[in-house]
This record gives C-alpha cells, structure tokens and sequence, in this order.
C-alpha cells in the first residue's frame, strides 16, 4: 500500500521505517531541508561549526529509540557516553551519585545516602518521597501539579529548590507551579525507579542528533536497505511543507467507496501527483490541527481539532560558547544554580561534542522569560554566571558565542491536557509526535514510540481492506 508520512522529527522518521518494514511504499514530506525536526544538528553561521539546535538527554529506559538505532546497524556503546545517575553542581557543593555495584533501588538510596550538600532531614525527605511514589505503584494525587505534590509530600524548601525543581524542568520544560505531578512520576520511575540498571543511565549523544540515526535512514532509503524482505521502500522529500490533505476527488472517492465499501478513501498531498491509501501526520500540534482541518469534517473531527489547539508551547535557549582553549568538565553535564534576578539563567552545563573540547552548551527551560531580552546582555550575565560558579578551572576566554531558541520546544505539560491516541477520526489518517497520548512529557522517547505505534495500528487497518 501507498502511505504518505507528513513530518521528518524523530515520530516520521520512527513511523516511515515501520511501515516500510510492514512492506509498505512509504513517502516522507518535510518542510525543512534537514531530517530531524527539534533534534536536529544544524550549522551555525556565527559558530562557524555544527551544533545541535540543543542539547538532548536520553535514558537507557528509551528501549523504542535504542532498539530503532540498533535495528539500523547503528552502534549503542559508539553513540552515547553512559553515565550511571548523578547530578554535579558546577561549584561542586551538591554531588549526587547512583551507586552502579548496588542493585537497584538501594543504588539511588545509598547515592541519596551518600549525597554532599544535602541535611540529612533533606536526604530523609528525598528517600521518604521515592519510597511513597514506588509503594503507590507510581501514582500521584489526581490532576496535580509538581509543586502541589511535592507540598503534600512535606518535601523541604530547600530540597525543592536544589533538587526536585531544576529535574522537573529540565525533563518537563514546564515550571514546578504548572507541571503535571503525574508525568513527572512517570519519568522518576523510568530514570530514579528503573528495575534494570541499564534503563536508569542517562545517555548523551557523542554525534551530533541528525546524525545519530535520522541520516542513516535517508541512507537505507536511498539504496533501498530498510525493509529485509524488499517489499517496503521510503522516498524522502525534503524541502516540502504539505499544505492540505485532500480525499482524490469526491466523486472518484465516492464511487470507489460505494463498489468497495471497505476500501477506504485515497489521500492527495497539496498538487503532489500520487496518491495515498494512509497519511501518517507526525508534524507538532499547530501543524497537525491545520492540515487535519484541511480535510472533510466528520463526526468526532471537530472535538480532535479542539484538543490539538489546546496545547500551549514552551521554549528552551541554549548558548554555546566556542571557547579559545580547550577545557574538560569534571562530568559531561553539570547543575548551574539559576538567579533570575541577576541574569543568570543557565541551569545546566553541557560539554560539547567535537571541537578539540572547546565547545560548551549553557541551557535554560521554561525560557519564556527570556524571549522579550537582550541578548547579548542575556549571553554576558550567563557567561558571568559560569564564571562564578565553575569552580574547577577559570573559563578559558570566549571566542565565539551563539544563542539558539527554540521558541515552540515542547508542549507546556500541564495536568488534564488532552492527548489525542495515534488513531484519529478519518478514517485512513493517524497522528504521531510527543504530543500524542505517550505517558511521557515531550521527550525523544515518546516520539519515537508513537511514530512506530501509529504506522504499526496503520498497517493492521490496511491489512483488512480488499
Ligand atoms: C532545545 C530542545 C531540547 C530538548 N531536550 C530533550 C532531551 O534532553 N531529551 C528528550 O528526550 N527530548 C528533548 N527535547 C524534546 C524532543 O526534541 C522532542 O520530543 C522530539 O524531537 C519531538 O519529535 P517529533 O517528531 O514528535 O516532532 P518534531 O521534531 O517537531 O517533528 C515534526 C517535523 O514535522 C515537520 N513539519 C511540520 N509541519 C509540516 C508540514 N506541514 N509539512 C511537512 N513537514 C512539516 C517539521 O519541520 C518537523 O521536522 C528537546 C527539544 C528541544 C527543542
């Protein structure tokens, strides 16, 4: 069958390989020249050098991206460095490490337990609210937020502050008054909670994004090498935003479906030439709801549309900063105490890829804040901010410095957000993207399992048609 994949970010490039490898003729449409969506590498004219459009963070618990990657012929050990748990502030006071010979759960309470910069009421605290969370089976009080449950879980102030407050907005990229309790436990029991040790590494990128794996499927596409068996085949076309879906023609798509009741509608792309039996739409919630309402309304449409235009978005900045000399962190990522107050709203520091070490990613989440500023004075408070709180070595001079914003990052997790499932009500036509019903904030994973999961439901609905 002829299915048509609109979106090349993680989900359409997850959901196209699928439905190749269910033998399908699948055809991407991007709108962008580059595969990837918001994980993407891009070049970076002031930068003079590649980068990511910011820094990403997966889990060893990400099995649908780690098995998609390995299926692929794409090395896990060469792609990622593995760090056990642990967050390191960058003026060394707080240190919290998993203990890696311990078996899970006593690794992360003996970390706790072992913790620098934490009281012991506040170690107390953080072992009693984990303890809580695995007992209730994960679960949080209904439709709160993260601030809400870490009061009713009488979490310290100071601990809040430390800790809980800089992990739920980076995971969630939504603030602790507004984010959804119920996520974020979600996300505690597949990092902190995780049974196997593995899935609780965290694992950051050593390539830049695109080419983790979006470029070694354009690469397989090209020479035909996804599908085992031959049948499936991809054609990526980049460069192309897709506008409308329409069904062929309505006398055309009338006709057939009065002959063949079960045979379902065929989709055009704008004035593309060939027809689709399936369209996968994996492009974020405003993209999504305008191409969806491009098509006939039908009953339920009108409530699928509302709910995708109830998503709001968050931001994230990263500034990278090509330093004149080479410097080492003492661990690839390190927690940056934020101070709005005085500009310095780094929250943590990355070391970059490449570059002879000389590449460093300053980012800050929930970034709304940021959109109205200055920003080279933004850029220069947070270059002072580094230079105050790095305390293993002085900031060797900047030579060149980049601010990148992403103004629609991710979708602001909230409680009681609607999050539409892959099968939408046209027939013949599915969603997927992080924004989809996937138990997790917007995160790579999420993508990447939606992707698969909408061409996999796909293809067991063609396979019924005559
Ligand atoms: C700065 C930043 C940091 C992040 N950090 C992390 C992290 O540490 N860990 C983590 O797991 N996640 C992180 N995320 C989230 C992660 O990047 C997303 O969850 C994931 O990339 C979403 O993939 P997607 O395929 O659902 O959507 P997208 O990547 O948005 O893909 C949608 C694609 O559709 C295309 N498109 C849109 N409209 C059309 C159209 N009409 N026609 C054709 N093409 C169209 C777009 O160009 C895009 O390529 C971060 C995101 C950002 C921006």
């Amino acid at each position: 069958m002829k299915v048509a994949v609109i979106g090349g970010g993680w989900a359409g490039l997850s959901a196209a390989v699928t439905a190749v490898r269910q033998g399908h003729k699948v055809s991407l449409f991007e709108a962008s020249a580059t595969l990837g969506g918001r994980a993407r590498t891009v070049r970076h004219p002031a930068l003079g050098t590649t980068v990511d459009n910011g820094q990403h963070i997966l889990l060893g618990a990400y099995t649908a991206t780690l098995e998609l990657m390995h299926s692929l012929g794409i090395s896990i050990a060469d792609s990622f460095h593995k760090l056990p748990l642990s967050v390191r502030s960058a003026d060394g006071k707080l240190v919290i490490h998993a203990l890696p010979y311990l078996p899970p759960p006593l690794h992360i309470a003996a970390g706790l337990l072992g913790a620098r910069g934490l009281s012991w009421p506040e170690k107390n605290a953080a072992l009693r609210i984990m303890h809580h969370l695995r007992q209730n089976d994960w679960q949080t009080p209904r439709a709160a937020t993260v601030q809400e449950w870490l009061t009713l879980a009488l979490q310290p102030s100071r601990l809040q502050h430390l800790l809980w407050k800089p992990l739920c907005v980076a995971t969630m990229n939504t603030p602790v008054e507004q984010a959804c309790a119920q996520l974020f436990a979600n996300v505690l029991r597949d990092s902190l909670g995780a049974s196997r040790r593995e899935a609780g590494n965290m694992l950051i990128p050593r390539r830049g994004l695109s080419e983790l794996w979006p470029t070694r499927v354009l690469e397989l596409a090209r020479k035909d090498g996804l599908d085992p068996e031959g049948k499936g085949t991809l054609e990526i076309i980049t460069g192309n935003t897709v506008h409308t879906i329409h069904t062929k023609s309505d006398a055309d798509a009338t006709r057939s479906h009065a002959a063949h009741p079960a045979a379902g509608p065929r989709f055009m792309l704008d004035d593309h030439p060939q027809s689709f039996d399936a369209v996968v739409v994996c492009c974020n919630t405003p993209s999504a709801a305008r191409l969806l309402a491009s098509l006939p309304a039908c009953p339920g449409s009108r409530g699928f549309l509302k709910d995708l235009q109830a998503f709001e978005h968050s931001p994230i900045a990263t500034l990278t900063l090509l330093l004149e000399q080479a410097m080492s962190l003492p661990a690839p990522m390190l927690l940056l105490h934020e101070d709005r107050q005085r500009g310095h709203y780094g929250q943590w520091l990355f070391q970059g890829q490449g570059a002879e070490r000389r590449l460093m990613h300053i980012v800050v989440s929930d970034a709304q804040a940021l959109m109205s500023m200055d920003r080279e004075k933004l850029a220069s408070a947070m270059v002072e901010q580094l230079g105050e709180q790095l305390r293993h070595a002085r900031l060797p001079p900047i030579g060149r410095r980049a601010l990148i914003v992403e103004k629609r990052a991710t979708f602001l997790a909230v409680p009681g957000l609607k999050r539409p499932a892959n099968r939408t009500p046209w027939p013949g036509v599915w969603v997927a993207g992080d924004w989809t019903d996937t138990g997790y904030p917007a995160v790579l994973e999420g993508a990447v399992r939606s992707g698969r999961d909408a061409a996999l439901q796909m293809d067991a609905q063609l396979q019924q048609r005559p």
